[in-house]
C-alpha cells in the first residue's frame, strides 16, 4: 500500500486551500456525484434529488438534529435519494429498451436482505408503485415482510432462499390474496415439495428456476456462480426439474429464469458472459414448452465506492446505463434468432439502490499520536538538564542537527537519513540502558520524546512529491509519516455501524464534513469505542488506490470534529453486531421540502443500554437491584455516603435509558 504524502507542515494557513482542493482530496466529485458536494462554507452538502433539487448543509442538519436531542453517532437516511436511485434505475432501463427497440419491459424487485428496516422497505414500496416495483425475499421472515407490504397485483414477489413446505404453501396461498409470488427453485429437491404442496392445496404458485451458470466470475462474491455455487440448479438438474413439472402438470406455471452472479460485479465482461449463457438457457426452456415470460438477472449491479471507474474491488468499470444496455441488448440478441418473444426483464438490485441514501455521522472524542503531549518534557533541542545522561544528550544533539538543516541543502536527504540512523541507534541504547537500570523513567520518557521529535523534524524537511531538486525519498523516511500519524478516537463501533470494513475489508468513503476550507495538516486513522484492536477504520479512498491514512484536521479544544461515512446504506445495518454491547445508533429519515428546508419523517431511537443488556438475557432491573443492595451494605459499613449512593444509582438508572454511545 502506498503511503500518502503528508501535507506540507509549513502550510497551515487557510488562504492556500480551497473547498475544491478538499473535494479533490477526498474524491467527493468522483464517488459523491450527484448527491454529495462541498459548499462555500466548507461543509459537506447533500442534494438528495441530485441535480434537480435543493441542497442541505449536512452540518446544519446535524446541529438541528442534536437540538432535538438526537445525539451522535447518527444515521441519516435521505429518502429522496432512495427515490432518486429508483428513478435512475428505471430510467436507465427505459432508455436501453427504447434504444435497442426491445419489445418487452423492465420490472424490478428490491432484495429485502439488503436493508430490512421497516421505513426503508415501506419507502421503496411506496415510491416504486408507479413501476409496479416488487420485493425479493430470502427467508420466511422476509417473505412475511414482502407479502404484507406489497398490495399491487402486478408487482413481483420473488421467493428465493431455502424453502420448506410451509414457505411454499404460504406462497401458493398468497396468490389468492392477489399477490404475485414466484417460487424460485434453488435446490433440486424443492421441486418435489412444490409438487406436493400444489397437490395438497389444489393450486400452484408461479414457478421460477435458478440456474447455476458456468460463466467465470471475479471479485469477493465470485463463488456465487460455477459448479460449486451454493444455490442454483446445474443444467442436468434444470432438465430433470422441467420433466418433473411436466409430469405433474405444472409446466404451465414455469414463468421465470433466475441467475445471480454475486454482489458488486466489478467487471462488466463477467455480466455479459453470464447474460449470454442465461439468455440461451431461457430460449431452451421456452423450446421445452414452458411459457416463461420473465428473465431475472439477480443482483450484482455495483457501486463505485472509490470513484475510480475501474474493475477494482471497490469500483465498477461500467455505469448504470452500461449495465441496463448490456442486459437489454444481450437478451434481445439471444431471443431474436430463435423467434422467441423477449421476456420481461427483472433485476434484484439491492446495493445499487440502497447504498447512497444513508450517511453515518460520528464525532471524534480526541486524538493521540506517538508525539504525545509534544516535546515539553523532552525540552526540545536546546533544553536538557546539566546532569542529563549522555544517551539522552546524544538524541538532543541529533535533533539540533536536524533542525539546523536548511531546506535548500543539496545533500539534505542524505543528511536526514544519517540523522535518523543516529536517532534510532541512540533510542535503542536508551532502551537497553533503562532495562539495565541506568536510566530512570523520566529519562526514558525524554529519550522517547526526543526520538519522535527527530522523526517529526525530518518529516517536516522532506521534499514534497514532485519537487525537482531532490532524488527519491528513501522508503524508511517515507514510512516515518505513517509512524507519526495520529489516532482519532471515534464515537462509534465499526462492528455495529460498518461491519463490512472489518469482515471483508469493504471500502467506504470517509471524510470530515466540515472545515473543508482549511488545509488538513494531520494524517490519521480512526479507532472506535470497542476494546478490540480490529475496531478501526484504516482503509481510505485514495485516487484509485486504498490508502491507510486519511488527511485530517488538528482538533480544536471545545470544538466538535464531525466525520461522515458514506455509501453504507446496504447490508451494514443488519450485519452489525453488539460487540462490547454497543447498540444501534439513532437513525432519522429526512425529506426535502419545497421551501428548501427539510422534514423529519421518522425517528428511530438507537438501542438503550437496557435493550442491549436484555438482548444478552440480562435483566436490567435485577442488575440494578443487586447494586442497590451492595450500596446499602456499603452505607452500613460506613464506606459510602448516602448522597454518593444516590449519585451512583442515578448514573446507573440514567445510563440504562440512554444509548450506548458516549455523550458530549
Ligand atoms: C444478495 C442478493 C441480491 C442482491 O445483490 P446486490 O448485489 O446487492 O444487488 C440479489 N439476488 C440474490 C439472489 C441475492 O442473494
Amino acid at each position: 500500500m502506498p503511503v500518502v504524502t503528508a501535507p506540507s507542515a509549513s502550510a497551515g494557513q487557510r488562504h492556500d486551500w480551497s473547498v475544491a482542493d478538499s473535494a479533490e482530496l477526498y474524491g467527493l466529485n468522483r464517488w459523491g456525484d450527484p448527491y454529495f458536494a462541498v459548499n462555500a462554507r466548507g461543509h459537506v452538502c447533500v442534494q438528495p434529488q441530485g441535480e434537480r433539487g435543493g441542497s442541505l448543509d449536512l452540518v446544519d442538519l446535524v446541529q438541528g438534529l442534536e437540538g432535538r436531542n438526537l445525539g451522535l453517532p447518527l444515521l441519516i437516511r435521505f429518502d429522496d435519494i432512495l427515490e432518486d436511485r429508483l428513478e435512475r434505475l428505471h430510467a436507465a432501463f427505459e432508455r436501453a429498451i427504447a434504444q435497442y427497440g426491445y419489445a418487452g419491459r423492465y420490472q424490478g424487485v428490491f432484495p429485502v436482505k439488503c436493508n430490512q428496516q421497516r421505513h426503508v422497505v415501506e419507502e421503496l414500496v411506496a415510491c416504486g408503485k408507479r413501476w409496479h416495483f416488487g420485493l425479493e425475499a430470502g427467508s420466511k421472515a422476509e417473505l412475511l415482510i414482502a407479502l404484507s407490504l406489497i398490495d399491487d397485483p402486478e408487482a413481483l414477489l420473488i421467493c428465493n432462499g431455502y424453502k420448506d413446505q410451509r414457505y411454499i404453501e404460504t406462497a401458493i396461498l398468497a396468490r389468492r390474496l392477489g399477490r404475485q409470488p414466484v417460487v424460485v427453485i434453488e435446490q433440486a429437491d424443492e421441486v418435489e415439495r412444490i409438487i406436493a404442496a400444489s397437490r395438497e392445496l389444489g393450486a400452484a404458485p408461479f414457478i421460477g428456476i435458478r440456474a447455476k451458470l458456468s460463466s467465470r466470475s471475479t471479485g469477493r462474491w465470485g463463488s456465487s456462480v460455477g459448479e460449486k455455487a451454493k444455490f442454483g440448479l446445474s443444467i442436468p438438474d434444470v432438465l430433470a426439474t422441467v420433466e418433473a413439472l411436466r409430469a405433474a402438470g405444472l409446466l404451465d406455471d414455469l414463468r421465470l429464469l433466475h441467475f445471480h452472479v454475486g454482489s458488486q460485479i466489478n467487471d462488466i465482461a463477467v455480466l455479459k458472459d453470464a447474460l449470454q449463457e442465461a439468455g440461451q438457457i431461457y430460449v431452451e426452456l421456452t423450446k421445452l414448452g414452458a411459457p416463461m415470460g420473465f428473465l431475472d438477472v439477480g443482483g450484482g449491479l455495483g457501486i463505485d465506492y472509490d470513484g475510480s471507474r475501474t474493475a477494482s474491488a471497490a469500483s465498477t468499470n461500467y455505469s448504470l446505463q452500461n449495465y441496463a444496455n448490456d442486459v437489454v441488448a444481450t437478451v434481445r440478441e439471444c431471443c431474436e434468432p430463435h423467434g422467441v418473444p423477449v421476456p420481461t426483464l427483472v433485476s434484484e438490485s439491492g446495493r445499487a439502490l440502497a447504498s447512497h441514501f444513508s450517511v453515518l455521522v460520528f464525532n471524534v472524542l480526541g486524538s493521540g499520536s506517538v508525539l504525545g503531549g509534544g516535546c515539553a518534557a523532552g525540552g526540545g533541542a536546546a533544553g536538557g538538564a546539566a546532569d542529563e545522561p549522555l544517551i539522552v544528550r546524544n538524541l538532543r544533539e541529533t535533533l539540533g542537527a536536524i533542525t539546523a538543516l536548511g531546506a535548500g541543502d543539496p545533500d539534505s536527504l542524505a543528511r536526514l537519513q544519517e540523522a535518523w540512523n543516529d536517532a534510532i541507534k541512540f533510542k535503542d541504547d536508551a532502551l537497553a540502558a533503562f532495562r539495565l537500570g541506568y536510566l530512570n523513567l523520566p529519562q526514558r520518557a525524554a529519550a522517547e520524546q526526543l526520538t519522535w521529535a527527530c522523526a517529526e523534524a525530518i518529516v517536516a524537511r522532506l521534499p514534497q512529491d514532485g519537487s525537482p531538486q531532490n532524488g527519491p525519498v528513501p522508503d524508511e523516511l517515507k514510512a516515518l509519516q505513517a509512524a507519526l500519524a495520529g489516532t482519532y478516537y471515534a464515537n462509534l463501533s465499526v462492528f455495529r455501524s460498518a461491519p463490512d470494513t472489518w469482515a471483508i475489508e469493504q471500502l467506504f468513503p470517509v471524510m470530515p464534513i466540515h472545515r473543508l476550507n482549511e488545509r488538513p495538516t494531520q494524517l490519521g486513522h480512526f479507532a472506535d469505542l470497542t476494546c478490540d484492536s480490529d475496531g478501526k477504520l484504516a482503509r481510505f479512498v485514495g485516487n484509485g488506490q486504498v490508502k491507510p491514512l486519511l488527511e485530517l484536521h488538528a482538533l480544536r479544544p471545545g470544538e466538535p470534529y464531525l466525520i461522515g461515512l458514506f455509501l453504507g446504506g446496504a447490508y451494514q445495518e443488519v450485519m452489525g453486531n453488539l460487540h462490547n454491547l454497543f447498540g444501534s445508533t439513532n437513525a432519522v429519515h429526512i425529506r426535502l421540502t419545497s421551501g428548501g428546508g427539510y422534514r423529519l419523517d421518522h425517528v428511530v431511537r438507537g438501542n438503550t443500554n437496557a435493550e442491549v443488556l436484555e438482548a444478552m438475557e440480562h435483566d436490567p432491573e435485577l442488575l440494578l437491584e443487586r447494586l442497590r443492595l451492595a450500596s446499602e451494605a456499603a452505607i452500613g459499613r460506613g464506606d459510602l455516603r448516602i448522597s454518593d449512593a444516590r449519585r451512583l444509582m442515578d448514573h446507573l438508572e440514567t445510563s440504562l435509558r440512554q444509548t450506548t454511545y458516549l455523550q458530549n
